[in-house]
């Protein structure tokens, strides 16, 4: 009962990757052999944990086996989910935490999330488009090269742009682009007057833009993918991968209105296998391309502001967002060590976001047989998947070990002590571990 593995569902969103260059297909049908995957649809998301509407369902677990583990969590909440979490997070139905790969191959749509006192306004002002009452952090941990939007760029690159590119100058307006540009204190201490000040003329020009009519947005969007061809060397003084970049997305959604508040306003993120960052609460991101590990608290509460054919609720984005603006160093997660793990693994890195519903734990071995890594009960309950190599997993002490394949997903129980042991020599065992303790 404590530790069995998953077979876990999937989406086929159209961002997703194409057949088997997709993650997401691979590891279905690595745990799945049943699972023959079509190379012409796109594999966008696989779900592990307890949502009802892409169920996880036990595998060769005796009497459980078939079993989605909502059931199993339902039938036993203390058992599976331990009292210390029920207590916590008040739900003797789900885990607090839904764990996730992405293999993404457009964009998402440009988005941000309540915190927990806005999303219970929300929800009751509009149950249709805000479906729950929770706030529902993200984090994203690479897997491959991965790129994507987080948080609004530091206040001189912003100003630097909305001087640079006509088209965004136009759309704002000379006399706010001035006032923004005059105003702006780069250095002003967090939390200070002047902060505030910086926030609300950065809200002004977010503002502007998100209500300009989409007429105009559009005109402009093919003003500006035309000089990304005929100036590039305007685009390249902002970044590098500016003018590639506005000309991809266009291809994906032309004219959009994302061209402008994404590609222009806000942090164009690289992150490299194993990095990793946080999405505040009310802070605006997207992912752009690459697989991705992502960890999220339970909840469907999305505002979106642009990359999308689906509703946009400019009022509340506008008012709702924070308005930081940090630099893309200081969005990326700081790789944490982790005590209660120890043995011959060749990494074991923490990713451990501001908020109590998950963590991540990463763990990679090198390319040698046999290496063997012990784990701590964690009183919570967990779900790890292997992401690359192969290895086995066993109770602390038991003979019966369980083979760990590349897109393998186990769950392990509240306090099961666990080793892991490393097998595969041409490529290092890898594993993610999401959990959740009360403490
Ligand atoms: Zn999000």
């Amino acid at each position: 009962m404590s530790l069995f593995r998953l077979d876990c569902g999937y989406q086929n969103y159209d961002w997703g990757k194409i057949g088997s260059s997709s993650a997401v297909a691979q590891f279905a049908a690595s745990s799945n052999p049943a699972t023959k995957i079509d190379e012409s649809k796109p594999y966008a998301e696989l779900w592990m944990g307890t949502h009802p509407s892409v169920p996880s369902k036990a595998v060769d677990a005796g009497n459980n086996t078939g079993k989605t583990l909502r059931e199993l969590v339902e039938s036993d909440p203390t058992a599976y989910l331990h009292s210390s979490i029920i207590e916590k997070f008040g739900s003797e139905k789900e885990l607090p935490f839904l764990f996730k790969v992405l293999s993404i191959e457009k964009v998402l749509s440009i988005q941000a999330h309540p915190d927990k006192k806005l999303g219970a306004q929300l929800h009751a002002a509009d149950p249709k488009n805000y479906p729950d009452d929770n706030h529902k952090p993200e984090m994203a941990i690479a897997v491959t090269a991965f790129e994507g939007f987080c948080g609004f760029k530091p206040l001189q690159e912003l100003a630097q742009t909305l001087q640079t590119i006509p088209e965004l100058n136009e759309i704002i307006g000379q006399d706010l682009v001035e006032e923004f540009v005059g105003g702006i204190k780069p250095d002003a201490e967090l939390g200070s007057s002047d902060d505030a000040a910086n926030r609300k003329l950065l809200q002004k020009v977010f503002g502007q833009l998100m209500n300009t009519e989409d007429t105009i947005i559009k005109a402009k969007a093919r003003s500006l993918l035309a000089r990304t061809k005929s100036e590039p060397e305007l685009f390249g003084a902002i970044s590098p991968f500016l003018a590639e970049l506005i000309q991809r997305l266009d291809k994906q959604f032309p004219e959009d209105i994302g061209l402008f508040c994404g590609c222009l306003l806000l942090n164009h993120v690289h992150l490299k296998a194993g990095e990793a960052m946080f999405l505040q609460a009310k802070d605006p991101h997207a992912y752009i391309s690459g697989d991705i590990i992502e960890c999220m608290a339970a909840s469907d509460n999305v505002v979106r502001a642009g990359f999308t054919p689906k509703f946009k609720d400019v009022k509340n984005l506008v008012e709702m967002l924070t308005y930081s603006y940090d630099s893309v160093e200081k969005q990326k997660m700081p790789l944490l060590p982790f005590a209660k793990s120890s043995g011959e693994a060749a990494k074991s890195v923490l990713y451990n976001p501001p908020i109590a519903e998950f963590a991540v734990l990463q763990i990679i071995f090198d390319t040698v047989a046999g290496k063997v890594q012990s784990f701590d009960g964690f009183e919570g309950p967990s779900i790890i998947i292997c992401t690359e190599g192969s290895g086995s997993i066993n109770i602390t002490g038991s003979e019966t070990s369980l083979p760990v394949k590349t897109g393998y997903v186990y769950f392990i129980g509240p306090n099961a002590e666990v080793q892991l042991e490393s097998e595969s020599t041409d490529k290092p065992f890898t594993t993610y571990r999401a959990f959740v303790e009360a403490e």
